[in-house]
């Protein structure tokens, strides 16, 4: 879909990863430019890592409003950013850029799009406890999601990773944040609120994740951040062990709110409709 009016003076975004083709971002920002009758453009952008330099400087030259970045440009772009603010910093990565007087200032939503997609079961009638949450993973998406639930304010933050010292990396930046063996994973589900996957395993034609979910609390919220498939293993194995699940497609259309609302000066709406378009476009 796309927008309903693109004039000369378009509002332009986009985003910029290599490769681009897999990325849902295009469908999510042209469902909102049409059903909002903006006059804009959300494109995605094939960007080689050795040439993102010269792309970011040129953005503001094109009259672009902002950009999203994905992987593998959201850490190398942080030197090549005007300002990045305080969110973006505490991570580590950028994935939006907005251009205000001509200069490009990064910030990050991930973090921002992961709590709110579980928002509804931290203040929901069967709110789950904020005492100990057990987070699968310490690449990029980890790094949001360690920062959001510090934020959120967790007792306990278990991070779990294969390569232990990037789960020790990760949990120094936070107080109540400990690293844990991957071999361990299942041991520290004991009394835990919350699991989260935040790694790629259990995307679409890779190894599925395996973990023991007999010590989980069967109130216990579970989500994983792949959202291709929708049900992925995990949630699959949650679902039958009697646990609440959320899906990771919430975190994505989540965290495009913020970036839109900048760009294009419309806060838009995430909707069943919206959702259903996006799960269409990504069996296609
Ligand atoms: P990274 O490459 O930065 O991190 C990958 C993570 O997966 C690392 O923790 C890595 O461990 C772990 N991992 C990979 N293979 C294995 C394996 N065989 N066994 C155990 N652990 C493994 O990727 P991102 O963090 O950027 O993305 C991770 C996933 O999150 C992707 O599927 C991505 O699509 C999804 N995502 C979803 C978003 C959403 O909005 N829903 C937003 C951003 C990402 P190690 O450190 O040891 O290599």
């Amino acid at each position: 879909m796309t927008s309903a009016r693109i004039t000369g003076n378009a509002k332009l975004a986009g985003v910029i990863g290599w490769p681009i083709t897999h990325s849902l971002s295009p469908a999510i920002h042209n469902y909102w430019l049409a059903n909002y009758n903006i006059d804009g453009l959300y494109a995605p952008l094939n960007v080689h890592p050795d040439q993102l330099a010269d792309v970011i400087r040129a953005l503001p030259k094109m009259g672009f409003a902002g950009v999203n970045l994905t992987l593998p440009h959201k850490e190398l772009v942080l030197p090549m950013l005007a300002s990045i603010d305080a969110t973006a910093s505490a991570i580590g990565a950028v994935n939006t850029i907005i251009i205000r007087d001509g200069a490009c200032h990064g910030t990050n939503t991930d973090a921002y799009g992961f709590i709110e997609n579980i928002r509804p079961h931290l203040t929901g009638k069967n709110k789950i406890g904020k005492n100990k949450a057990v987070l699968l993973g310490a690449g990029g998406a980890a790094k949001a999601v360690a920062y959001a639930l510090a934020q959120e304010g967790f007792a306990e933050i278990i991070i779990c990773n294969r390569s232990l010292a990037k789960a020790e990396h990760l949990a120094s930046h936070y107080p109540t944040a400990k690293a844990a063996s991957w071999q361990s994973r299942a041991t520290h589900l004991e009394g835990a609120d919350l699991l989260i996957n935040a790694t790629s395993l259990g995307l679409a034609a890779k190894e599925p994740l395996h973990i023991d979910l007999t010590a989980l609390p069967k109130t216990a919220l579970v989500t994983d951040i792949v959202y291709t498939p929708l049900i992925t293993p995990l949630l699959q194995a949650a679902i039958a062990h009697g646990n609440p699940t959320i899906d990771g497609l919430g975190m994505l259309l989540h965290q495009a709110t913020p970036a839109f609302h900048a760009w294009f000066g419309h806060p838009p709406t995430i909707t069943a409709a919206l959702r259903e378009t996006i799960s269409g476009a990504q069996e296609n």
